[in-house]
């Protein structure tokens, strides 16, 4: 172990979108602070990444999540609407777009509780929508399909998507330039250590063999919280990682042009049994256009080495789910799939459905876990959980309770999780 000789006021773990909002927040809020994040790059193999024993890949690997305002939970939709907020401001400044304003359709059911919960957010929210009808969306966006019953009801919202690659590279870049270091590794242990004085400093021990030192440490690593030493001994964050249903579908450039003004969708129609959510064409790294359909499903992670066999393959070697590509082809009208592939990532959930941001002793702190919406809220995320851990308490105007941690109990807790 080599031990560096910086003393860091703030060590975050993890650059993700919660790790990489809070370092660009944390170096804003005291200009000056001793700020690192430690965390991988993104793997270009995943079974090499395996192989020499590193096993954390993120739930961010992609180029487009959802950011909208039709959120279900007024929390939620407010952490959404500040991050949108900003999310040009971060652009100037960096230089890197990563949000695209295509706009949202949740197409569902007037009488569908999903519906009616949105549409009372909205209101509370003052949220700018349109309502269309079946006759209204064919003549909006004449691509989708008429095979939607008659008591089909439209919400139409300006938002769109953002490219969780590019956001990140944005937040670690507008970080780096008010100081903050980034450094490429993946942490082992977190430790709490004495000092002679009475006083505490965290000792971060990483894959590398460096050990970092810092006076305190936000833990930013999404649903890879537990795979590591991070949190004290007997300390284990109540939450499950679900598997997502993906399909990716390659389309023609016929079908790029066709679709040029496709909007996110989220289809939630209980009645019929249909649950998805639909990202409009993207230009991917291999250079070809794809249209994603997913929905959350029920399968859950039990072991760190149930998520390591699952990454084990690449995504482009993953099998799409046949039946959501089913749905995309009822939904699109004469859409050509060129080739179709799955996914390898998961979702983190909490039995709250809302994020962990607490400290667990005076000298750490948690962001984490997405509940599958953790990208397009992350930027007001990072706002909290920075302001929580430099001022070492609770420092936002929403109420803490909904963000405080909760813990398994000892004998429910797995093993390696
Ligand atoms: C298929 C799918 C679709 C989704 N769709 C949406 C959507 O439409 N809209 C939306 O807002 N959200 C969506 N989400 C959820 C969203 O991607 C996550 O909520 C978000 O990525 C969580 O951010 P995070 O920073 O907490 O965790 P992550 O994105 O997992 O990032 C954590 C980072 O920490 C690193 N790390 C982990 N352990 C360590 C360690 N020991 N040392 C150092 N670094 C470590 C990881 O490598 C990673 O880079 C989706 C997720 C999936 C999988």
């Amino acid at each position: 172990m080599t031990a560096n000789d910086m003393l860091y006021d703030l060590c975050i773990i993890g650059a993700g979108p919660m790790g990489s909002a809070a370092a660009r927040h944390a170096t804003l809020i005291e200009p000056g602070l001793k700020v690192c994040v430690i965390g991988p790059k993104e793997p270009k193999n995943y079974q090499e990444t395996l192989e020499c024993s590193h096993g954390i890949f993120s739930s961010h690997y992609d180029e487009g999540r959802i950011a909208t305002l039709l959120h279900q939970w007024q929390s939620r939709a407010e952490l959404a609407r500040r991050s949108q907020s900003r999310f040009s401001e971060i652009a100037q400044q960096t230089g890197i777009e990563f949000y695209e304003r295509v706009g949202h359709l949740v197409i569902g059911n007037q009488n569908d509780p999903y519906i009616q919960r949105v549409q009372k957010i909205m209101a509370c929210m003052k949220t700018q929508v349109e309502i269309l009808d079946k006759r209204g969306l064919s003549e909006k966006y004449p691509f989708l399909s008429q095979t939607l019953s008659e008591d089909t009801f439209i919400l139409s919202e300006s938002s769109g998507y953002v490219s969780p690659r590019r956001l990140i590279k944005a937040q670690l870049k507008a970080a780096r330039l008010q100081g903050c270091a980034l450094i490429d590794d993946v942490v082992d242990h977190v430790t709490e250590v004495n000092q002679s004085d009475g006083s505490k400093q965290m000792k971060v021990s990483t894959r590398k063999g460096q050990i970092y030192l810092a006076r305190k440490v936000l833990l930013a690593p999404g649903g890879f919280i537990g795979f590591r030493d991070l949190l004290p001994k007997g300390k284990k964050l109540d939450i499950k990682l679900m598997k997502p249903r993906l399909a990716f579908a390659e389309l023609t450039d016929r079908d790029v042009r066709r679709l040029s003004n496709m909007p996110v969708i989220t289809w939630k129609d209980k009645l019929r049994s249909i649950h998805c959510y639909i990202l409009p064409p993207i230009k991917y790294p291999d250079g070809k256009y794809y249209i994603k359909i997913g929905r959350r499903s029920e399968e859950e992670f039990h072991s760190a080495d149930e998520v390591a066999e699952y990454f084990k393959r690449d995504p482009s070697e993953k099998a799409a789910d046949s039946e959501l590509l089913g749905l995309l082809l009822k939904l699109i009208k004469d859409l050509e799939v060129v080739s179709s592939h799955g996914d390898s990532c998961f979702t983190a959930h909490t039995p709250t459905g809302r994020l962990y941001c607490d400290m667990i002793t005076p000298t750490l702190g948690v962001a984490a876990v997405g509940n599958g919406c953790g990208v397009d809220t992350s930027e007001e995320i990072g706002n909290m959980a920075a302001r929580m851990i430099v001022s070492g308490r609770w420092n936002h105007d929403l109420p803490y309770e909904k963000f405080k941690a909760k813990f398994k109990v000892e004998s429910s807790v797995p093993s390696s999780l």
